[in-house]
């Protein structure tokens, strides 16, 4: 049955790892929580038996515009599902509860006020309900990093509906995070359904901050008609960075929370129905949006921390194509922050950010691989040594022999007895001009003006490294000096060679990422692209709610000719197949 349902209603042919078993799980009544990465197929978990069994299931979900999104996906599909909230009018409300209590509907869509709402919960009491799935059920718990407070509200559901099973989602969760959740939701026994954080259809890669505009250009350029996200940091780099695209010709909207309501729901919108296809964003851009064919994000900065990257890298792909993730990495966006959490006035909350921020550099300048650097980051064990899908992996970085900088910089720590910070060692070792240098007398040092080839941003990288493999390690908050460990003393003595990766100031010639968009008919591909906007249109839908580019692409390779070739294409189930297949046969007729 499950099966049956995931041919006709959504037209895929097999599940994903885990949906399955989530689904039978479900569908015996037993109360579970999912983790699953995005993109990973969470709300198939909910919507099938919401569609095999008698009864309507209710998701609780935060954001009013994503319930929206969903529900018009659901609706594409030929499923019976609504939202109710305080957005609709008081006919609309009538309607939705009326088509409820006579069983006419397979999911209702809910926030959590919503749910609380004086009596609304022990109204539901007496219609059918076979499932309660609470979406993004990190917001429970004050450990998560989006707590709501009536998302505690929850916990009446289990005491009033003691049989019925609920089903906790998200897609980010430490371990007590869980824990909290089982509690709050009262489901102690619920089994944890944990899949792989792994998303094997993004390219990470990492670059150095050189001519970055220049950079985002040509990765615009060379993806035409491919939407793209490109996070900064700062609502001014958002500007200009938009004016910049903008006058070069490139249809691209900014979002940050500096522009009004209106214009900042206009351009997701924009970006949404493929009117724009780049948004340039701060990290408020995102949570309201489940557009699946993002085919690239781009950092135009640092992210703060692992989990934000991790999060933001995320919206790339949810399809599963192939898709890229580059972050442009200097380090002097390390500098900035680490001086901005130095001014933060709760010391807790300081150490953290600087733990955060440390991990999130190493993540940068280590010349491992990414994908298993961010898995053991969320305690995923990995067996593979080459994932083939960083630049790491694809690309090795060359290595420049450090060892002689190095050895001037241990030595100049030594020599100024610990006292000072990497700018200090950098001034000394460059003869910089620095009035403190003449004040403590460093300048009669042995080291002082001893490196001339290389930059001042050159030896900070190499300082950088040295602390990252521990022979330096940073002490005090307010003053950080650079200290000598164990480890700098075979540096020092030269029986340890130091090999710095050159990609932190060089370029280094990038081999290609594969792209599957890049392998089909791209003519039959353009023009099934333009049927859909048609219809999108015509329909008032945001394009991939027609298809996605994953169904568009399966069409251009396998070019259906009839109505049953039409309904083998991956993605079509048989009420999209009644609504679009003369459409889509008939521009492969005249096009394929
Ligand atoms: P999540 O909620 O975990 O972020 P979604 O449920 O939105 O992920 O699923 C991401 C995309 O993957 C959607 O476009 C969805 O239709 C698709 N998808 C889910 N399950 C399957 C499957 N078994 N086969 C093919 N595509 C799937
Ligand atoms: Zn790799």
């Amino acid at each position: 049955m499950p099966e049956s349902i995931l041919q006709t209603v959504f037209g895929y042919s097999t599940f994903r790892p885990l949906q399955h078993d989530i689904i039978n799980h479900t569908l015996t009544n037993q109360d579970s929580l999912i983790l699953m990465p995005t993109g990973g197929g969470k709300s198939l978990c909910y919507q099938i038996p919401a569609l095999a069994s008698h009864g309507c299931t209710v998701v609780i979900s935060p954001l009013i515009s994503l319930m929206h999104d969903q529900v018009l996906n659901l609706q594409q599909l030929g499923i019976k599902a609504r939202v109710y909230n305080s957005s609709l009018s008081q006919y609309e409300r009538h309607e939705v509860i009326k088509q409820f209590h006579e069983g006419e509907l397979s999911l209702l869509y809910l926030s959590p006020e919503q749910l609380i709402m004086d009596g609304f919960l022990e109204s539901l009491t007496q219609t059918s309900i076979n499932l309660f799935a609470i979406d993004e059920a990190h917001c429970i718990s004050e450990w998560g990093h989006d707590f709501r407070p009536s998302y505690r509200e929850l916990n009446k559901i289990k005491p009033m509906f003691p049989h019925i099973p609920i089903m906790a989602l998200t897609a980010t969760a430490t371990q007590q995070v869980i824990r909290d959740i089982k509690q709050q939701l009262n489901i102690p026994q619920a089994t944890c359904f944990q899949g792989s954080f792994d998303r094997p259809n993004l390219f990470y890669e990492i670059r150095p901050k050189q001519d970055t505009y220049k950079q985002i250009r040509h990765e615009i350029k060379q993806r035409p008609n491919q939407s793209g996200i490109i996070y900064c940091q700062s609502r001014k780099t958002v500007d200009s960075v938009t004016t910049k695209l903008t006058k070069d010709g490139i249809n691209a909207k900014a979002y940050h929370a500096g522009l009004s309501t209106q214009t900042r729901e206009q351009n997701q919108t924009d970006f949404k129905h493929d009117q724009t296809t780049i948004i340039v964003a701060t990290i408020a851009f995102g949570m309201g949006i489940d557009k699946p064919d993002i085919r690239f994000v781009i950092h135009y900065d640092l992210p703060k921390t692992i989990e934000n990257y991790y999060q933001e890298t995320g919206r790339a792909g949810r399809d599963g194509l192939a898709s890229q993730c580059i972050l442009f990495y200097s380090y002097a966006d390390t500098q900035k922050y680490e001086n901005f959490i130095k001014h933060l006035s709760n010391k807790n909350e300081q150490k953290n950010a600087l733990t955060k921020l440390q991990q999130m550099t190493d993540f940068a300048f280590k010349p491992l691989c990414r994908r298993k650097q961010l898995l053991t980051y969320f305690d995923e064990k990995t067996s593979f040594t080459n994932c083939q899908t960083c630049d790491v992996c694809v690309n090795p970085p060359e290595q420049w022999d450090a060892s002689v900088i190095s050895q001037k910089i241990l030595s100049c720590i030594y020599r100024v007895q610990e006292r000072f910070g990497a700018m200090m060692i950098t001034d000394i070792l460059k003869g910089n001009k620095n009035p403190r240098i003449q004040q403590w007398n460093l300048d009669k040092l042995s080291v002082y003006n001893i490196e001339q080839d290389l930059s001042n941003s050159q030896i900070r990288d190499v300082i950088h490294y040295l602390t990252f493999i521990e022979a330096i390690k940073i002490k005090g908050d307010t003053y950080p000096t650079l200290t000598l460990t164990e480890k700098a003393r075979p540096i020092l003595k030269g029986h340890q060679p130091i090999h710095v990766p050159i990609y932190h100031y060089k370029k280094t010639k990038k081999k290609k990422p594969n792209a599957d968009l890049s392998n089909t008919n791209p003519d039959l591909f353009e023009a099934l692209r333009q049927t859909r906007l048609h219809l999108a249109k015509e329909k008032q839908v945001p394009p991939f709610m027609i298809f996605s580019d994953k169904t568009l692409l399966d069409m251009s390779n396998k070019k259906p000719q009839n109505y049953d070739d039409f309904l083998d294409i991956h993605g079509v189930g048989i009420k999209k197949a009644d609504s679009f297949a003369k459409a889509f046969l008939n521009t492969i007729k005249i096009n394929g």
